[in-house]
């Protein structure tokens, strides 16, 4: 039992209690995943089957992991553990079952994108003013209403929602949602919150089911268990109630995902609905330095709501958390970029091990153009997924129909691209004639002749062949044969082979990596079924980060503070902690939400192992205006003893404000990598004088306090608190949103609005 010897005294215990209630509630680093994974490796050596075992976690990519680690110790039969995250796995097992739902077990599942799109779709046919009911908006209150397990029915009957929603101007909320609901039915479609929502009724509905499955389950397990919402909750709870054999980790001081509806009562519920639970506690944190544990400790004692739990650590000190001032956004990404660029150098480490971790993806624009400038190479987690590319949703979209020719947001998508003479108009008389029969749109194009007038009705019939064709092809042929005639007969790959811009090239190029992903899978020996419904199955709850061909390859991690959780990096920056950004300005309202960003904090701060820095911008441009941004508050509740206040990040300079030619070289050089694992290079081009990169602080003149700049003009000198002397090179707007445009001696221009400014005209 070498793997024991890996765990300390707490975590074997949990690892070796494999029957009954078991809840690890431990501090970020403490080994919970670790605990999980070792369970698995132990269950099994121990005899346990391994398809019996199901394990739930945040990410494919953790599943992934864990089973690699749990190989490494059991061998083969961690194939068939059942392991992944709430949707990919129930969305498997909706497939087996699909029936009993009265759906097909081909059902399509509608992404993001297609729910909104549907949604928007019924908005216009109620003729509902899509500001109020945004579909965003709608579409949120919609997977709120799923994830509480409440369906349309129950929406439209519940008192206190249809106040709140009347209170608001909505009370067409209900029916949007109960349309919704039929519409996805009729399409053969579940969306992402309905996975859930349909395993609940499907375990509620129908006992011998609920039964078959807790019979095969009789280990379970779950990570990041303070995450978890009523939905995924009520499963879990369900399929563990004949063995009771269920483990759950998880952090209280780590939910950060409330907004969706995870619920931490989940954790503090644990022991009453197992009263003889056994709950260990691990307090030692192996991943980070003492400073970086205490000061995660500092910044999460501020919250009120939490369980006490004291976390150390024994590794060693390590270095104070550097804190790094920027004037602008674009400043703080050229000090990130240029310090990884120096520590990496002086430390030897590689890229891989830098991690840049923001609040709102918008935020790595500026990092991107930054580390591209330097030649860094890097990856964006959680960006938009290959799978959401145009062009890839528009093959798909025929993949899609091919299965289930209900689909109607795939129908919708390809019925006119590549061009086939089926405008706008056609396909509103489709959906007219639709709606007033009572039929799918697929029905009225299928029995076009009956539904449709003579033009319409021969314009739809060559496109009604074409995807009964594809049926015929997909149902004796494997999935690549498959996917490649309908690539080429449905005119997408000549559509785009005859686009010869560069944007076309490279979609044309993504179309054949999914086709070579496709034939990798009809090459497999490892499954039998090889068509390509079975391709697609989950190909909807994939993300980026699946489809990464070399996850070793060495780049720098970009990825919202969000998509950490559970992650670890010898070296992490901080950024954008500013008010109104981190904490975000909708969180300053209640206590509730300020905490949650709290916590969002401390799971950034943690996944750090050796150095955190922490940077703000004094001014930024968000929504495209140029803000003055104050320091986010978190920083002040930083307890200073274990900061690094005057860290001035210093580097080797790259000489002047690099060139294009150096842009140009960096990009000919991303173009002619083919294999990916260094997308941009680092240019040796590093001079030997050492400068500050940080500008001069400006020291006000002794008389300096803040003009009225209502009277701003063009021509005027002024002084700035900060940036020092300057010239109004333009003003524009009306207050209080006035801007001027400054020529400041030490800085160039920068835009300013003015009600921030601190300006004094000279
Ligand atoms: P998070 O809360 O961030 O999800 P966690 O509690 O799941 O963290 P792990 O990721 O399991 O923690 O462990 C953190 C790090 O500490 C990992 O690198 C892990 O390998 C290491 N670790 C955990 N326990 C031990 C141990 N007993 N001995 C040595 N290393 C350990
Ligand atoms: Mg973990």
């Amino acid at each position: 039992m070498d793997y024991l010897e890996g765990l300390n005294p707490s975590q074997r215990a949990a690892v070796e209690q494999l029957k009954g209630p078991v809840m690890i509630v431990a501090g970020a680093g403490s080994g919970k995943t670790r605990v999980i994974t070792y369970r698995v490796a132990h269950l099994i050596r121990n005899g346990v089957d391994p398809f019996s075992i199901l394990v739930l976690t945040f990410t494919n990519k953790a599943a992934k992991e864990m089973r690699e680690r749990i190989t490494s110790v059991v061998g083969d039969a961690a194939r068939n553990i059942w392991m992944g995250t709430f949707h990919s796995v129930f969305a498997r097992i909706l497939r087996v079952e699909a029936q009993h739902l009265g759906y097909p077990s081909n059902f399509t599942i509608y992404d993001t994108d297609d729910s909104k799109s549907l949604i928007r779709t019924i908005l216009k046919e109620m003729q509902l003013d899509d500001k109020l009911y945004n579909a965003n908006f709608v579409y949120n209150r919609i997977s709120s209403a799923k994830n509480n397990l409440i369906s349309a029915a129950e929406y439209q009957k519940n008192e206190q929602i249809q106040a709140e929603d009347n209170s608001t101007g909505r009370s067409f909320l209900g029916q949007i949602y109960q349309t919704y609901t039929q519409r996805c039915f009729k399409a053969g479609a579940m969306d992402f919150d309905d996975l859930l929502f349909k395993t609940n009724v499907l375990l509620k509905n129908h006992p011998e089911i609920l039964y078959k499955y807790q019979n095969k389950f009789k280990y379970l397990m779950l990570d990041e268990y303070q995450d978890t919402n009523f939905s995924q909750y009520l499963i879990v709870k369900k399929l563990a109630a004949i063995h009771e054999n269920l483990c759950v980790v998880g952090d209280d001081a780590q939910s950060i995902y409330a907004f969706r509806g995870a619920n931490i009562q989940n954790i503090l519920n644990f022991e009453k609905d197992y009263p003889d639970v056994k709950v260990y506690k691990l307090e030692q944190n192996y991943r980070s330095t003492k400073n970086i544990v205490n000061i995660a400790n500092s910044i999460i004692a501020k919250n009120k709501n939490q369980l006490k739990k004291d976390v150390f650590s024994n590794n060693e000190t390590g270095d104070k958390i550097k804190i790094i001032r920027a004037f602008s956004d674009n400043e703080e990404g050229k000090i990130v970029a240029e310090n990884i660029v120096q520590k990496r150098s002086i430390s030897g480490s590689k890229y891989k091990e830098f991690a840049i971790l923001y609040r709102t993806n918008a935020q790595s624009r500026a990092m991107e153009e930054a580390l591209r400038k330097l030649g860094v190479p890097y990856k964006i987690y959680g960006g938009t997924s290959f799978y959401q590319r145009k062009e890839i949703k528009d093959l798909i979209a025929y993949f899609r129909l091919t299965f289930n020719p209900n689909d109607e947001e795939a129908l919708k998508r390809v019925i006119n691209y590549p061009r086939r003479g089926i405008g706008n108009t056609s396909v509103e008389r489709i959906m007219i004639a639709a709606n007033q029969q009572n039929i799918g749109l697929w029905d009225v194009i299928k029995e076009a002749p009956t539904y449709l007038d003579n033009r319409t009705a021969s314009a739809v019939a060559p496109f009604s062949t074409l995807i009964q064709s594809f049926q015929a092809i997909a149902s004796d042929h494997n999935a690549f044969d498959t996917a490649m005639h309908i690539a080429q007969h449905s005119g997408l790959l000549r559509d785009l082979y005859e686009d010869k811009s560069v944007e076309g090239l490279s979609r044309y190029e993504n179309i054949q990596e999914l086709l070579n992903g496709i034939k990798e899978f009809s090459e497999r020996e490892d499954i039998e079924e090889k068509g390509l419904d079975v391709f697609m199955q989950d190909i909807a709850l994939l993300t980026n980060e699946d489809n990464d061909k070399d996850p070793n390859a060495d780049t720098v991690s970009l990825m919202t503070i969000h998509s950490s959780k559970g992650l670890e990096f010898p070296y992490v920056h901080i950024v954008g902690l500013e008010e109104n950004l981190f904490p975000s300005q909708r969180s300053l309202n209640s206590r509730s939400d300020l905490e949650e960003e709290r916590r969002l904090f401390y799971v950034a701060l943690t996944r750090a192992e050796k150095n955190v820095y922490i940077s703000y911008a004094t001014s930024r441009y968000q929504w495209g205006t140029l803000n003055n941004c104050e320091p986010s508050r978190f920083i002040d509740e930083l307890d200073p003893q274990y900061l690094d206040l005057d860290f001035k990040p210093r580097m080797e300079s790259s000489g002047p404000a690099s060139s294009f030619a150096n842009e140009r070289a960096g990009w000919q050089q991303n173009q002619s990598d083919q294999h990916g694992d260094t997308y941009f290079k680092p240019k040796p081009k590093i001079k030997q004088k050492t400068t500050s990169i940080l500008p001069k602080a400006h020291v006000p003149s002794e008389n300096f306090s803040p003009s009225d700049t209502s009277k701003l003009q063009v021509g005027m000198e002024v002084e700035h608190e900060r940036f020092g002397f300057g010239k109004v090179v333009n003003v524009e707007g009306k207050a209080p949103d006035m801007k001027a445009t400054i020529f400041f001696k030490e800085l160039g221009q920068k835009q300013l609005l003015l009600k921030f400014a601190k300006l004094r005209i000279i």
